[in-house]
């Protein structure tokens, strides 16, 4: 028996810059794969190059598949592909698996798990953070909610994508932690960008600043690998949509609310982000919130070096 035959066939939904390069980790492990992405030249372009088959619908992806990946935008998306028209659940045998990795909304992934377990159909949540680099080497962390055993099974194909595996619950519980592992990070980058503009227009220089951070306690994730690489590289293209993080930070304020817990510094930050978004409109990396943070700073940081 080859291996193909003893590994269960997986299908992947959302070839983006995350989805691609994990499907491709997960081909690399001699899964039979079936890809599929709204965009059907990306959907064959992939599939040629990793060596999947492509998908012409989310049915098919079901017909074909014993587990599906899914890397959406949204949940509202997930729902779409899962139970629209040519949808996923429709064509899923009974004792499938949806291993749904993008940053999803607890709530809505409990409804989809509840309307998936009506059709025998297993849900995790499984979202991911290290951005597209981590996503390339296979090197993800990945947090995970689900049944004990539905966890298990699903192991060794998450493990082809990450390599920090850490069970936080039932189902969606991974979801929330995800939204708040982005609330932490996305109060950290605007906390650090805010005191770059103050310290330049003190006189510092806003690379020599960064590395002090990096060598002292102000130190973050964003210090240490976004705002030399960047920002003040004047780059913006760490591959992490800033309309993605807006609903990452949306979604962590709702759980905030759904538990009654007072929060004025995540609110405010949701609210900069928010209207960042519409200063620079839609479509923009997340990395460029630092250029919002400068118009309201009436400062630019400046061109690296
Ligand atoms: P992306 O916008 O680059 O990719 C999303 C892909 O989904 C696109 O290729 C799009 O064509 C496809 N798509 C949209 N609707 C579809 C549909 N109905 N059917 C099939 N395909 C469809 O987004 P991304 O950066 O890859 O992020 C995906 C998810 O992962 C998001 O939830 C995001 O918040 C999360 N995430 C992103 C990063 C990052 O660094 N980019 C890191 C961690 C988590």
């Amino acid at each position: 028996m080859n291996q193909q035959q003893q590994l269960p066939k997986i299908g992947f939904i959302g070839l983006g810059a995350m989805g691609a390069p994990m499907a491709r980790n997960v081909a690399a492990g001699g899964y039979a794969l079936t890809v599929l992405d709204a965009d059907a030249g990306t959907t064959r372009k992939v599939a040629a190059d990793i060596g999947a088959t492509p998908a012409a619908s989310a049915a098919e992806v079901g017909a074909r598949s014993d587990i599906v990946v899914t890397m959406l935008p949204t949940s509202r998306i997930v729902e779409t592909v899962l139970f629209g028209a040519d949808g996923l659940a429709a064509s899923l045998k009974p004792g499938s698996i949806v291993v749904e990795m993008s940053s999803g909304a607890p709530s809505r992934t409990r409804e989809i798990a509840e309307r998936l377990a009506a059709l025998d159909i297993a849900l995790v949540d499984a979202p991911v953070s290290g951005g597209v680099p981590r996503a390339k080497t296979g090197d993800l962390a990945i947090m995970l909610g689900g049944e004990a055993a539905t966890l298990e099974t699903i192991r060794p194909l998450v493990a082809r994508m990450g390599s920090t595996l850490t069970v936080v619950g039932g189902v969606g519980a991974a979801h929330a932690m995800k939204a708040l592992n982005n609330l932490v990070s996305a109060g950290g980058f605007l906390i650090g960008i805010e005191a770059l503009l103050i310290g330049s227009r003190f006189g510092l220089s806003p690379e020599t600043m960064v590395d002090v951070l990096n060598a002292s306690t102000g130190m973050n994730n964003s210090t240490q690998k976004k705002f030399k690489q960047f920002v003040l590289s004047r780059r913006f293209d760490a591959g992490f949509g800033l309309d993605l993080m807006v609903k990452d930070l949306g979604i962590a304020l709702d759980v905030a609310s759904e538990t009654d817990t007072t929060t004025p510094f995540s609110s405010l930050c949701l609210e900069l982000w928010s209207a960042a978004q519409k200063t620079l409109g839609t479509g923009q990396d997340h990395t460029a919130v630092a250029r919002f943070q400068e118009i309201i700073a009436g400062s630019e940081l400046g061109p690296r070096g």
